[in-house]
């Protein structure tokens, strides 16, 4: 019997990170380095494919991106165009099968493609294209894509990528290569960032380089200056030709999302085209105007809760400290002692700091509540460290809903906002207090309507795509 978490795995739970450079000289270098900047979006697998001009060679494996690259690898794919993804899945869906990109010798030519976000109607698409003959060889709705784009009667490949974009429901930012060319583009909606650059052409290089990646801090690692968001329902190719952009769709209405600014993306990255920073820091300003406490310290837990710990700190004049202090260090694997440690898992990741706890008021920040679990172990770890009392501040809604469009969240059954009162989640924390942001905080701290306007369906449970799949996949009280 498969369990809800397994078909949780398969359509909806992927983090992922893209990555595409355009004509230079050591595209597939660049396109590593950017990966290895985008690697918190995902750590379970990761692939670059790259051109020489003339033909594609692609390179993907589990691990971290500074594992599954080599000097050796790197030489292999040497190139003048590459893109790169790296990806995270829940769930037996791990397997090297699913790892992007996917690279294809398709009747418009080899094409290798990788994307950012879940499609919510790939089970619909898929049965389609299997009952047309579609023979799949992975779960991943890139092939998905793949296949449309193989399928479509439009005689170019911009046209067919197109034609297929349109067929499909639901959160993707894609990176698309062919021996010459580059293709980006964002769903109607642009759930998910994607980003512009260009590095200046060095000498002997004809043209400049057009960089493209989930954030912007990726463009910071290899020297490219930010131009612009690539936008939703558009398409932008760049070839030989120069860069040209149209948009495959009209926009609908804007559904960025919004847990990007929460905590997904690093705070040193510009996404839906706002500083992850100044979101962050005001989400914690707002958070110390509506609801205040009277404390002696504000301590964040890292790194999630840093900036907004940084706002809260300034806003109520409380000192900021670190009173917890993060390994960085922490591999896959470890060994448990046998005899077991209380809490042996977050204290191998996060260490009280006695000396700043012993004896305070203590206010705790973290960005986000999921299951539970781990607050619960920092309150008490906290509160072990000598804390006289334990203030828990979240700098988002509660989460009750799961997201379909690229975050990794458990089912509705999991997450304990869904199923607890704030009042029964503090005192499952065993906090002295808990309070959690408004949504219309979250949202004025996000500048909602500047520049976009956000999808927070894992805080209001109104998703902005029809769930098709999901429907038909989850059980029906998990959706509820
Ligand atoms: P939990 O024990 O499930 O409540 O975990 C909460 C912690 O997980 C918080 O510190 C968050 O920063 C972090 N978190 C929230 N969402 C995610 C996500 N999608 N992937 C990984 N970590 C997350």
């Amino acid at each position: 019997m498969p369990t809800d978490d397994m078909f949780a795995g398969d359509k909806f739970r992927e983090e992922c990170g893209v990555v595409a450079i355009h004509n230079h000289p050591e595209a597939e270098k660049l396109a590593y380095l950017g990966l290895h900047a985008l690697q918190h979006r995902g750590q379970e697998s990761a692939g670059i494919a790259s051109s020489n001009g003339i033909a594609l060679c692609m390179h993907k494996s589990m691990g971290l991106v500074a594992d599954i690259f080599t000097p050796e690898t790197l030489a292999g794919l040497r190139g003048i165009h590459a893109i790169g993804h790296t990806r995270y899945s829940t769930a037996g869906d791990s397997a090297l099968l699913n790892a992007q990109p996917i690279m294809v010798q398709s009747n418009k030519g080899p094409v290798a493609l990788a994307h950012n976000g879940n499609l919510v109607n790939a089970g619909v698409m898929r049965r389609k294209l299997e009952a047309q003959g579609s023979i799949f060889s992975t779960t991943s709705d890139t092939e998905v894509m793949v296949h449309l784009l193989a399928l479509s009667r439009e005689k170019t490949l911009p046209e067919a990528l197109a034609d297929s974009l349109r067929r499909v429901e639901g959160a993707f930012s894609l990176v698309m290569i062919t021996p010459t060319h580059i293709f980006a583009a964002r769903d109607p909606r642009g759930f998910r960032p994607l980003a512009m650059g260009r590095i200046p052409a060095v000498p002997g290089q004809i043209g400049d380089t057009i960089v493209f990646a989930s954030e912007t801090c990726a463009f910071d690692l290899i020297g490219a200056e930010y131009l612009r968001e690539v936008k939703a329902g558009e398409m932008v190719v760049v070839g030989p030709e120069g860069v040209s952009s149209r948009f495959y769709s009209p926009a609908l209405t804007q559904s960025s999302c919004i847990f990007e600014h929460v905590y997904f993306s690093r705070p040193d990255s510009k996404v839906f085209g706002r500083a992850v920073h100044e979101s962050r820091e005001e989400l914690g300003r707002q958070l110390a105007r509506e609801a205040p406490i009277d404390a002696d310290l504000v301590v964040p837990v890292p790194d999630s809760g840093v900036t907004a710990a940084m706002g809260y700190a300034s806003e109520s004049g409380i000192p900021f400290k670190f009173g917890l202090i993060r390994n960085h260090y922490i591999g896959r694997t470890f060994i448990e002692p046998s005899q077991s440690v209380r809490d042996f898992g977050v204290k191998l990741k996060l260490n009280p700091v006695r000396a700043v706890l012993e004896g305070k008021r203590v206010i705790l920040i973290d960005d986000s509540i999921v299951r539970g679990t781990t607050s619960r172990k920092l309150v008490r770890m906290v509160r072990n460290a000598g804390a006289r009392e334990v203030h828990m501040r979240i700098s988002c809604p509660p989460t009750i809903s799961p997201c379909f469009y690229g975050v990794d969240t458990p089912n509705k059954k999991h997450l304990i906002a869904a199923v607890k009162s704030v009042e029964e989640i503090r005192e499952f924390l065993e906090a002295d207090s808990l309070s959690y942001l408004s949504l219309a905080g979250l949202k004025k701290a996000c500048a909602e309507g500047e520049k976009t306007t956000y999808c927070t369906a894992c805080y209001t449970g109104k998703y902005p795509t029809p769930l098709i799949d999901v429907e038909e996949i989850l059980p029906v009280e998990a959706l509820k």
